[in-house]
């Protein structure tokens, strides 16, 4: 079982000809809802690939939250830990020109308010091999469950998007930390153009990192000084939105089969399944309705 404390945003998507500036108004062409959120990509990312997955996160009392409560539990999450709070639910605004080029204004709403985890959460952790976190919910909040899943023994999997850098109380309690270059320059607090170095720094914070490269795959490094590389399959990459999503929901899901154990013989293997994962997400148009299933993951992985 996986358990995702974390956010929910509907996707407002418009696209456009060109995007406006400042004070202009520009006539857009096709407008369409997606649900988003790393949360709940995660939580759909895990659930296609095969686990039980239960979210804990908030929704406004809007119709989008209607939506985003019915779109997650369509997928197959546990949603007995979503709560519905007053107020708008998370969204995103979209703006897609002809060339790809976006912008996107967040407003979390709903997401601010997921802040009184209690007694139902703690045993929804406590029951689950890995705790997946995001931070695009109030950081009190993620240390809180991670405690929990630490003292429960849950592994703690974060993945430090939007980039920040970190508490020492929040480092402390972390397994694995999944991070993209950008998200681990940040971090770290210095970037480089060397994936080594990256990790190396890293490191010093947790005792696993795991750092994806796009089409290059993603490398591995850990406390006691394994160290892997693995490239990612060979694809026709349509649109890589939510490919580090599907990547990471992939990952707990393999490491929660293996009862939370991340250990040296396997960790090839989970990282392997999991760039299968995000090749296979980077193959369809789209984020989360591009989130691979389990067959789909295979396909790719054994191809
Ligand atoms: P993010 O979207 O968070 O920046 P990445 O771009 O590193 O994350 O993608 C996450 C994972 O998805 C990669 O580690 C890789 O396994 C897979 N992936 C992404 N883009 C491609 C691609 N063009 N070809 C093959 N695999 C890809």
């Amino acid at each position: 079982r996986v358990v995702v404390v974390g956010s929910a945003n509907l996707d407002l998507v418009v696209t456009a000809p060109q995007l406006p500036r400042p004070g202009e108004t520009v006539l857009g062409e096709d407008f369409r809802t997606v649900p988003g959120g790393k949360g709940a990509n995660q939580a759909v990312a895990a659930a296609r690939a095969g686990a039980a997955c239960d979210f804990v996160g908030a929704v406004g009392d809007d119709a989008f939250g209607v939506q985003l409560r019915d779109s997650l539990a369509g997928s197959g999450v546990g949603v007995r830990g979503l709560r519905t709070v007053p107020g708008p639910s998370g969204v995103a605004l979209i703006a897609v020109d002809r060339s790809a080029e976006n912008f996107i204004v967040v407003a979390p709403g709903a997401n601010g308010a997921v802040t009184d985890l209690g007694a139902e959460d703690r045993a929804t952790i406590a029951g689950a091999e890995v705790l997946l976190l995001q931070l695009e919910v109030p950081l009190s909040t993620v240390v809180q469950a991670a405690d929990w899943a630490r003292a429960e023994g849950t592994t703690v999997v974060l993945n430090a998007a939007p980039a920040a850098t970190l508490p020492v109380e929040l480092l402390d309690l972390v397994d694995v930390l999944v991070v993209n270059e950008h998200e681990a320059a940040t971090v770290a607090g210095a970037a480089s153009a060397d994936p080594a170095v990256l990790l190396d720094a890293l490191l010093a914070l947790v005792p696993r990192v795991v750092l994806t490269l796009g089409a290059r795959g993603a490398a591995y490094a850990d406390r006691r000084g394994l160290r892997l590389e693995i490239p990612a399959p060979r694809i026709e990459a349509v649109d890589t939105t939510a490919a580090g999503d599907a990547f990471t929901g992939a990952l707990a899901v393999s490491w929660a089969e293996r009862g939370g154990a991340i250990s040296e013989e396997t960790v090839a293997a989970s990282l392997r399944w999991a760039c299968a994962a995000g090749a296979a997400c980077a193959q369809r148009p789209g984020a989360s309705t591009a989130l691979p299933e389990r067959a789909a993951i295979d396909a790719l992985h054994d191809a």
